[in-house]
């Protein structure tokens, strides 16, 4: 307990690196084990020693992860799951029952939107779209039933940014609670539960991970009941993160803010190169002065990240061909790692919301800046822009 008190006072550098990760204390190895356990003996019938009993329920390596998480964020309770949707799915079976509505942004991650539409509606859970950039739509959704407004910011693919101090507030006054994904920002760059949302949610795979090498996925709360909810479903539904991609997330989390600075200083040059040129009819980043959610990301971001999205002159196939010929830059999904990537969201990540409110440009492309030399990646995006 005191060890927690002190860590209030720590910066968030420090807290990567250490909340949750005291030295092993059988051995004083300095590095969290890969307690890759399932079972753990017990001092007669229920005699637990560490509190471990099945590592579904809990393993130590996923607890230096889970309280690493909630330190990060400033929140009461970090949960860790096999992946950023099974974390999502566990927050809304924990939330909602059937006849409950949730809003949703009109630019969220493809799979948020599947998850919805095609999965929780068939148990009856409603669901709307909104702008989420602008608080008076979300307003304007609001039914008795709604028990949660659902944000991504910046969003995916579009970079949309969201007031979640305004939203806190509107969440509040309707008796919903205000669910933040802040993937794409990271708890480095954005802390949601200090402007006020509920629960914040991660794609672990992406920035915290930070190295394409695990799937996985986060829920952080500030509220010690709601975290208690959350821990018996995900005990009684059993997503949860491996020994193993816990501790690859906890190892990518540690060099997670000296990576998120220069993902944001590399994405901005992208962003004034793109902006620049000919080929480019319009450029999606939130470090810009004239992308319109600037001021609220500047008010509420410590950078802006690493993630740009931008229209190509010429419409699909240009865009399609800009992808192809990028080198550097290598064709895939996913984003948040080191290495840079770069795709085509109608007919990759966002396929799933073709013909829906969510549908994206077919003549974007969206990038993930990773932080190799900025020369080199300029002088890959011009050849591909040809
Ligand atoms: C990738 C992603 C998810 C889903 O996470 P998985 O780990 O792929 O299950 C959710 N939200 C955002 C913003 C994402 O980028």
């Amino acid at each position: 307990m005191s060890e927690q008190r002190d860590q209030r006072h720590q910066h968030f550098e420090t807290l990567a690196i250490h909340a949750g990760q005291e030295p092993d204390e059988a051995t004083g190895a300095v590095v969290t084990p890969i307690y890759q356990v399932s079972t753990y003996k017990q001092d007669g019938v229920g005699g637990l020693r560490g509190g471990y009993e099945y590592s579904r329920s809990a393993n130590p390596t996923r607890t230096a992860l889970e309280e690493n998480l909630a330190a990060l964020d400033g929140g009461r309770r970090g949960l860790a799951f096999a992946s950023g949707l099974a974390a999502e799915d566990c927050l809304l079976r924990t939330l909602l029952t059937p006849g409950d509505h949730v809003v949703i942004p009109n630019d969220a991650y493809g799979g948020t939107f599947r998850l919805f539409a095609k999965v929780a509606e068939r148990w009856g859970v409603e669901w709307s779209v909104a702008d989420t950039s602008d608080p008076e739509a979300v307003r304007a959704e609001l039914r008795p039933r709604t028990k949660a407004i659902w944000v991504e910011t910046p969003s995916n693919p579009l970079l949309g940014i969201s007031d979640i101090a305004a939203l806190a507030g509107i969440a509040r006054e309707a008796g919903a609670r205000l669910v933040v994904d802040n993937t794409f920002a990271s708890p480095y760059l954005q802390q949601p539960l200090a402007l006020g949302a509920d629960v914040v949610v991660y794609s672990t795979t992406k920035y915290m991970g930070g190295h394409s090498d695990v799937v996985g996925g986060a829920l952080v709360v500030g509220d010690d009941a709601l975290g208690e909810e959350l821990a018996y479903h995900q005990n009684a539904m059993g997503a949860v993160a491996g020994p193993f991609d816990a501790w690859l997330v906890m190892r990518g989390i540690k060099t997670l803010a000296i990576r998120m600075d220069r993902h944001s200083a590399n994405a901005t040059r992208v962003a004034e190169l793109l902006t620049a040129h000919p080929k480019v009819t319009q450029v999606y980043y939130p470090g810009l002065p004239q992308h319109p959610g600037h001021e609220v990301a500047a008010k509420q971001m410590r950078s802006f990240g690493g993630m740009v999205s931008f229209r190509v002159a010429g419409g699909e196939q240009a865009a399609v061909d800009v992808c192809d010929r990028a080198k550097l830059f290598t064709l895939g999904e996913s984003l948040g790692g080191v290495e840079s990537l770069i795709e085509h969201p109608g007919r990759m990540t966002h396929a799933s919301t073709a013909g829906s409110a969510l549908e994206v440009p077919a003549d974007l492309v969206r990038l993930s800046v990773g932080i190799e030399s900025i020369d080199d990646l300029l002088a890959d995006l011009t050849q591909a822009l040809g």
